[in-house]
């Protein structure tokens, strides 16, 4: 598979406003924000999209479901949701699988 511009955020080539790192995985700030709080959840190894994930890639999924459930709890959020958009009809633009964790905070009016 062509590497995306997430690969290069892993590398840190280019720059973002990175809030979580571990062995498996890498959270930074959405460069166009949908909501008070928008990070996007990746796991580091390059899987295009959630249809490519593999039976031994499922121990990512729910390590990224932790890794949304930390950043929720680090970030105040009083309510939030998780999208994974699929392919190009559901709305993906980078095929590098990515979680995008969108919250409100306490005292949010948004
Ligand atoms: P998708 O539409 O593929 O589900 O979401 C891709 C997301 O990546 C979009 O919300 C877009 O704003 C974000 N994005 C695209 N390029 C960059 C970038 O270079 N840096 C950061 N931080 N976010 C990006």
């Amino acid at each position: 598979m062509s590497e995306t511009i997430f690969s290069k955020i892993i590398r840190r080539e280019i720059p973002a406003q990175i809030v979580h790192e571990d062995e498996l995985t890498m959270a930074f700030h959405d460069i166009n924000p949908k909501a008070p709080v928008h990070i996007l959840i990746i796991p580091k190894k390059e899987i295009p999209t959630l249809a490519d994930v593999k039976e031994e890639d499922l121990h990512l999924i729910t390590h990224i479901h932790q890794v949304a459930q930390h950043l929720a709890q680090a970030n105040h959020l009083e309510g939030w949701k998780i999208q994974v958009n699929v392919g190009e009809k559901g709305g993906q633009e980078v095929f590098h699988l990515h979680y995008h964790l969108l919250g409100w905070p306490e005292n949010s009016d948004l």
